[in-house]
């Protein structure tokens, strides 16, 4: 039995390549197909016309293009935001975002369909867990995002100079309407699920997202945020994954975090920050620590100071997001001035640099945390 046809997505330009010798074809050909699905963002073998025949035929036969289909998008009242409900393969849906603000493009990927973890004020963890992404689920989302970014008409050519030359080519000299210059720049895995669950598929991805002759995202643009898996933190401190590390906190004892955050349970707090302690010795880099601020909760200056507390000494910075409204949860989010209040004990007693996260894309349910698959959005 032949193996069954894999998703072009899933694989590294060195998988792709080895592939190629595999087939018994010349490897210098990788670069075409590279560049095709990543700078031509080629939504099919049929936008790749000058492949050498024999490759089209074998990807014919042994591959397909993961492109996910869009079953819906809005758009924000602010038109800075953007999200994409996709249609993967076997009829599940996952969200992503596009956000443009200050002048910044990132899409926020999803790693897994739903979210074992649970957290309360989640709606992510309110619709419970389905399955893992592949890598070539998660890589499409950036390429779907890249794609969107590009603009929608084809490229105009516009005669601009009569040289009085004979043939048609060379008879003007044309200039492509410029489009704007926007390009997928940064990628929060702040999407659904959790992504130190689904390590080795996201960081798989993450290698394939960073290629210099593809997406070419670099070290500094990604961004990972975990809910505070202490065996995938070690791993990445090892691995001394090049990307950003946010860690979900929320609380800063015990108790109060493992009523927001169940995984807390499995992972307790102080195992937590013995493992960013690890992280940040052994990388040297600087961890965010995010905190969605909810009234009456977790907002008070007692709480500011225990979190000072708990940091102290730490290479950190707190960004704190007022939370998100879910169906699932009734807490409310913390107006400006308490939250200033937060900031301010942060930096002036601890010294403890903090930002307080802009609520932005909130009436399409594109915030942090409100990414999930109703009933209605997945028929
Ligand atoms: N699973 C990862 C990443 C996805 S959630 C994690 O938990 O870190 C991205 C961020 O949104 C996390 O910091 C999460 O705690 C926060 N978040 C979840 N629900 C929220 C809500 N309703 N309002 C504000 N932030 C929320
Ligand atoms: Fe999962 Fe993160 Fe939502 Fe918690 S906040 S349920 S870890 S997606």
């Amino acid at each position: 039995m032949s193996a069954p046809p894999f998703n072009l997505y899933d694989l590294t330009r060195e998988q792709l390549r080895v592939q190629l010798v595999r087939w018994d074809l010349n490897p210098v050909h990788v670069a075409r197909l590279w560049n095709y699905l990543y700078i031509g963002l080629a939504a099919s073998l049929d936008a790749m016309p000058e492949l050498p025949p024999k490759l089209r035929a074998r990807l014919a036969a042994h591959t397909y293009l993961g492109v996910l289909p869009t079953a819906l998008e809005t758009a924000s009242g602010d038109g800075f935001t953007h999200k994409y409900l996709l249609a993967l393969a076997d009829a599940e849906r996952i969200e992503t975002v596009l956000m443009r603000y200050t002048g910044r493009v990132t899409a926020c990927i999803s790693s897994q369909v739903g979210c074992a973890m649970g957290c309360v004020f989640c709606a992510t963890g309110q619709m419970g867990y389905t399955r893992h992404l592949t890598p070539g689920e998660i890589v499409a989302q950036a390429v779907h995002v890249a794609r969107a970014l590009r603009p929608a008409a084809p490229a105009k050519c516009h005669v601009i100079r009569d040289t009085g030359a004979e043939t048609p080519a060379e008879m003007c000299h044309v200039i492509r309407d410029k489009p704007a210059r926007e390009r997928l720049r940064n990628i929060v895995l702040m999407g659904m699920g959790e992504p130190l669950h689904n390590y080795d598929a996201v960081m798989h991805a993450i290698d394939i997202l960073r290629d210099p002759n593809g997406l070419a995202l670099g070290a500094e643009r990604i961004t990972l945020s975990t809910v505070g898996v202490v065996p995938g933190i070690l791993r990445l401190a090892a691995e001394k994954r090049p990307l950003h590390l946010a860690v979900s906190l929320h609380a800063a004892n015990q108790a109060e975090r493992a009523a927001l955050v169940p995984a807390a349970k499995k992972w307790p707090l102080d195992e937590l920050m013995a493992a960013c302690r690890t992280y940040s010795a052994t990388t040297g880099r600087r961890i965010f620590y995010e905190w969605t601020l909810i009234e009456g909760k977790n907002d008070t200056p007692d709480h500011a100071r225990a979190v000072g507390e708990l940091l102290r000494g730490l290479p950190a910075q707190v960004n704190l997001i007022p939370l998100n409204p879910t169906s699932g949860y009734a807490g409310l989010p913390t107006h400006s001035a308490p939250a200033r209040t937060f900031q301010h004990i942060l930096s002036a007693e601890f010294e403890i640099p903090s930002t307080v996260r802009q609520r932005r894309g909130i009436d399409i349910a594109a915030g942090c945390g409100q990414l999930a698959v109703t009933e209605a959005a997945a028929s």
